[in-house]
């Protein structure tokens, strides 16, 4: 947990602002939400990709961080001081929070001297204002605890609270692994963006946005996805099968082999190469599959989820016309 003044964020573009949002706020505290190591494991593996969609993404965003955000909001209104909780959840902004695009059209400000609503806070910007560390050459934050594995949430409150000094240590060594293990090449070798915040001058690699979504579902051409079928989605983060790769998983293990980490484990994360796939390659059964389901008649097709999915609780197709008489 970090605390920044209001004040650092003066130089913001006015649509990236938090004090437009609490004009009365005075301070901002930001909290980090460890990524356990082991929920990427499954998916270092290659043998299960759910455990980080739902434990290392959904259940810090929508679980873990609202009620500990509730709780803090809670303490502070119970002292007098009125807090705007916030998730790191995107929808309404003004600015496409993937492209960094305005949304022309999208919304009007509501005033002459206000911002477009929503205004979007760039919680990687206040991670760092508030101490936790520094945005590494990839664009994740890393932080001296867990290298890239933590999510954010925060609050403005009008609390006048003691600050803490902004991180001016070094993680990212510019190793690169990041951009060389990304499957769709999102971050870029050789080109950066460089902002200024609070007399800080930080930079990192200018990434294409879109390829970031493709590499989150697999890669280009599926080069991480071994699924053939469309794959469930895990609380709305279904599709976060590339398992970060490089800017997370790549990055991590390089941190960790380095000793940089404080938080220190008994085994190292990645002991071999990570596994490739080639989808231009037959891949037949495996023998476990062939001697236990082939061979003794408990097989299904691939597409009897989706068949399930479509009908409800009563076994009737959702979309049929007519009435189903149990529920209609
Ligand atoms: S992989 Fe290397 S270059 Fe990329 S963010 Fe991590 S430490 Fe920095």
């Amino acid at each position: 947990m970090g605390i920044a003044p209001m004040t650092r964020w003066e130089g913001a573009p006015k649509q990236m602002d938090p004090r437009y949002i609490a004009p009365n706020a005075k301070s901002m505290i930001v909290m980090g939400f460890r990524i356990a190591r082991g929920s990427l494991r499954g998916v270092e593996e290659g043998t299960l990709y759910t455990t980080y969609p739902s434990m290392g993404y959904a259940a810090l965003n929508q679980i873990y961080a609202p009620m500990t955000l509730w709780n803090l909001t809670n303490f502070l209104e119970d002292e007098g001081h009125e807090t705007v909780a916030m998730l790191n959840a995107n929808g309404g902004e003004a600015i496409n929070p993937v492209t960094g695009n305005f949304r022309d059209g999208w919304s009007v400000p509501v005033g002459d001297e206000k911002p477009h609503p929503d205004v979007l806070v760039h919680f990687r910007l206040a991670a760092f204002l508030a101490g936790l560390g520094e945005i590494g050459y990839s664009k994740v934050f890393l932080t001296p605890q867990f290298g890239p594995r933590q999510r954010f949430a925060l609050c403005l409150t009008d609390a006048e609270l003691e600050p803490d000094p902004i991180f001016e240590g070094k993680i990212c060594d510019r190793c690169m692994l990041c951009a060389k293990h990304c499957p769709t090449g999102a971050i870029s070798t050789t080109e950066t963006v460089k902002v200024t915040v609070a007399g800080h001058e930080l930079e990192w690699a200018k990434l294409n946005p879109l390829a970031c979504e493709a590499g989150i579902q697999g890669g280009h051409d599926n080069e991480l996805n071994p699924f053939l079928k469309e794959y469930p989605r895990r609380y709305g983060y279904g599709r976060a099968i590339g398992g970060a790769s490089g800017c997370i998983r790549a990055c991590m293990d390089h941190l960790e082999k380095k000793g940089v980490l404080q938080n220190k484990f008994s085994s190292p994360f990645r002991t071999e190469r990570p596994w490739k796939l080639d989808h231009s390659q037959p891949r037949p059964p495996t023998d476990d599959v062939r001697e236990n389901y082939i061979e003794t008649g408990r097989i299904e097709d691939a597409d009897a989820y989706i068949t399930y999915n479509k009908r409800d609780n009563y076994g009737t197709d959702k979309d049929a016309k007519a009435p189903n008489p149990l529920i209609d």
